[in-house]
């Protein structure tokens, strides 16, 4: 198993059976290069004297595309391909950059425990053999796309704040509160980083780490400038997610919460950041493939962006009916076409390919240059992330009320990484509503005939993403934002595939598992290592053996463990199911039962369960599991307090034994009963948790996607053990007490949802689900998960 907080620009695999026989393939796993021959007359020695002041020399782009030559050698002279023309560094004594009023808010050097190298006679000229060429070039790049990306921050602003009426997400204060970057943070570019074969960029730590090929000594990853454009392309992302939140903490230095765009080892969202981060290296150069030299050279691991690159497998062209469609191609790599891989990046060229072809789209029908295409569609993405990202809840300066989006500030972390995750259909539809309000208004002058509704439809249909019944442009929050939802032509749906949530069950069929336990000491301590330490979960309770020593790897719950846990869904349908996810945190599945002198809460019936047969007569379980009002979320209230006493329950029950026989009930009422004091709960301070506690954080897992009449561990195999390839994303997280009583049998009633849904988001109706609801069970099918705890 393996977490990835980092955003890597390579999955974790390498195929090394290509690396030394490769040569014959070349060919055909690279856009061939038109341009960019060199001749040995434009020879230029990169020495100091050869520079003004301030200036030196960088690779214009990839080597692959300078030379030509798809199979230029990885140990060829890069020297030979600087050109005579000087690129303006810095004239300040290290390798630092400004942003727009920002001063120092980049820098690069070698690696975080390397100092910054200075410049020679205040030039900037090295050998390209050299550290000091790579950090030069490492900066030089940075610098080039954060100045793209902060000119296209600066019109984009200029046009929402003179005069364009629709409610940007974009802040008023954007260029006050410089929530064009991230506060006062420094990203830091390490140009040599100790990285095989890859690079990253982690949005924690705020630097982005280029490594080296681990057989061709000379073959670095900041050679290739497509890779730190994808890298940095990361930190844009994560930038407009934030661009409201980063904001509000200017306005109010208390609100420190950011979001993610992708929070598990796979999600949608982790996906979608990935093809963005590709779409940067496209914004920068107008290339629809990147990582040729770097990625691609020995490794066969670039990635295209169109379907008109040779590299993808025959059936793919830019025919309507052809395309990179979701969610047949989410786990293709077209550098191995015949392996089934769940990793983001390869699930996230469907977002690539689909913002390429969005954007010779609006280029073709708006009479835009390329460039002005690019640069507009940006301008979405930035509004669709600003929004989705936002957890002040408000969603544009310009809506008078908040708890328009992600529910509400108490609840927005939680809906954003487990409620209701940005998927392919939550993107789709935000973005598609920012189309019509951009390019779809000639007041906006984006294009020069109003691009049409139908236009965007269809394009997202092609791409099997046409998801969604109406634009959302009221939010379905509880706030209001005035505006009408713009519906769906009906018709325009053709391609994209909306399956019922009932198809999903726990498996049933005999010889087959329930669920997968993975509770050995050795994986767990690996798994608590890397989820306390990226932050992901709080440390666990002090109730569980610091050593994990009651784990005892028999693949039951036994207490004392703290465990992953795979419950084991199957697709019932004659189709695939897509961006499944399972969700196991706390949520309104209790009623306050006045029927006895002492209130109490008690589980509500759902789906005929607990109680089968008294859906009929018990009302009171029934009306009082009614849809939840916003006021009941909202902290402070009346109604609040009632609802967290009575209504808001772990999602694991307990069988209580007593008077009036076996019954479901809270682990308090199982603390009362064998007389725990609460001090030896899980959490001390929850007796609703006491003996199953799901940390926040843990209480949700994702699988790209399960076949039709399967389940997930029948498709992710791997081939050399034949076990299922889990990763801690495809696991929910149990601490189990060691107070439990050996025999004692749990219920978890956790929430399954998945993005191709036609009744999770909406009941069917063109009105989505409001926020308050993904609280209930109203947008999910509901799993019952029983165990029984066994030493
Ligand atoms: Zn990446």
């Amino acid at each position: 198993m393996e977490r990835e907080k980092k955003k890597r620009i390579l999955p974790l695999i390498r195929n090394m059976g290509g690396v030394i026989l490769g040569m014959t393939l070349l060919s055909s796993c690279f856009q061939q290069a038109s341009s960019g021959k060199r001749t040995n007359s434009d020879f230029v020695v990169n020495s100091p004297s050869s520079v003004s002041t301030g200036y030196g020399r960088v690779l214009e782009d990839n080597p692959i595309i300078l030379s030509g030559n798809a199979s230029l050698s990885p140990e060829y002279n890069l020297g030979l391909l600087l050109r005579s023309g000087q690129e303006y560094i810095s004239e300040s004594q290290f390798l630092e950059g400004s942003c727009l009023n920002l001063e120092d808010c980049f820098r690069a050097r070698e690696a975080s425990n390397v100092a910054l190298i200075q410049a020679t006679d205040n030039k900037w000229a090295f050998q390209t053999t050299t550290s000091s060429f790579l950090q030069v070039q490492t900066f030089a790049h940075i610098k080039r796309i954060l100045n793209k990306f902060h000119s296209n921050i600066s019109t984009h602003f200029s046009l929402v704040n003179g005069g364009l009426k629709y409610k940007s997400a974009v802040p008023d204060l954007l260029m006050v509160s410089k929530s064009y970057w991230k506060n006062d943070k420094t990203l830091e570019g390490y140009a040599l980083c100790d990285l095989e074969d890859n690079a990253s960029f982690s949005a924690a730590n705020y630097e982005l780490c280029m490594g080296y090929d681990s057989i061709y000594e000379n073959l670095k990853f900041s050679q290739d400038n497509t890779v730190i454009y994808h890298e940095v392309g990361h930190a844009m992302v994560d930038i407009m997610m934030n661009m409201r939140n980063n904001n509000q903490n200017y306005l109010d230095s208390t609100f420190v919460e950011r979001s993610d765009l992708g929070y598990l080892s796979y999600d949608e969202a982790g996906a979608i950041n990935e093809g963005l981060a590709d779409y940067f290296s496209y914004f920068m150069n107008q290339r629809t493939h990147f990582g040729e030299w770097a990625l691609g050279r020995v490794s066969f691991q670039s990635r295209p962006m169109s379907e008109s690159d040779p590299i993808h497998a025959a059936g793919i062209s830019t025919a309507s009916n052809e395309r990179l469609s979701y969610p047949t191609y989410l786990n293709y790599d077209p550098n191995q076409k015949s392996k089934i891989l769940e990793d983001i990046h390869y699930a996230g060229q469907i977002m690539s390919h689909f913002l390429v072809a969005f954007t010779q789209d609006v280029q073709d029908r708006c009479k835009l240059t390329n460039e002005k295409a690019i640069e507009y569609t940006l301008f979405n993405i930035t509004e669709s992330l600003a929004e989705l990202g936002d957890l002040t809840t408000k969603a544009s300066d310009h809506y008078s009320a908040s708890n328009n989006i992600n529910l509400n500030k108490t609840y927005a972390s939680l809906f954003v990484s487990a409620l209701r995750p940005i998927d392919y259909r939550s993107f789709s539809q935000t973005f598609a509503k920012n189309v019509m309000r951009t390019f779809g208004n000639s007041a906006t002058g984006m294009c020069a005939v109003a691009y049409q509704q139908d236009y965007i439809e269809s394009l997202l249909d092609q791409y099997g993403l046409l998801l969604f019944r109406n634009y959302n442009d009221s939010l379905n929050g509880d706030g209001g934002t005035g505006l009408s939802d713009r519906i769906v032509i009906a018709g325009n749906r053709k391609k994209s595939e909306l399956i019922s949530k009932s198809v999903l069950k726990l498996e049933d069929r005999t010889g087959k598992v329930q669920a997968i336990v993975v509770d050995s000491q050795e994986s767990m301590k690996a798994v608590r290592t890397a989820l306390v330490g990226s932050g992901q979960i709080a440390p666990l309770s002090s109730r569980i053996d610091s050593d994990l020593g009651y784990n005892n790897a028999n693949g039951k719950i036994s207490p004392g463990e703290f465990v992953g846990l795979l419950v084991n869904l199957r697709n019932t349908s004659n189709s695939t199911v897509s961006g499944v996810r399972l969700i196991g945190s706390d949520w309104a599945h209790f009623y306050k039962d006045t029927t006895t002198a002492t209130p109490t809460a008690k589980p509500c019936n759902i789906d005929s369960y607990p109680n089968a047969g008294a859906v009929g007569t018990d009302t009171n379980a029934n009306s009082s599991c009614a849809d939840l009002t916003i006021d009941e979320l909202t902290d402070g209230t009346a109604a609040n307090t009632e609802y967290l006493t009575y209504k808001h329950f772990p999602s694991c029950m307990v069988q209580i034994n007593d008077a009036n026989g076996t019954r479901m009930a809270s682990q308090k009422e199982l603390m009362e009963k064998i007389s725990l004091t609460q001090n030896k709960c899980l959490d001390p301070n929850d007796p609703k948790s006491c003996f199953i506690r799901i940390p926040r954080g843990g209480d949700y897992a994702w699988y790209s996607r399960i076949e039709a009449g399967a389940t997930w561990i029948e498709r992710f195999v791997d081939s050399s053990t034949g076990k299922p390839k889990i990763k801690t994303g495809n696991l929910i997280y149990l601490e189990v007490s060691p107070d439990i009583p050996a025999g004692t049998v749990f219920s978890c009633r956790f929430r399954a949802s998945f993005t191709n849904c036609s009744d999770c988001f909406d009941n069917g109706t063109n009105t989505d689900f409001k926020d308050s609801h993904y609280m209930e069970d109203d947008p999910y099918k509901i799993i019952k998960f029983e165990f029984t705890v066994t030493d």
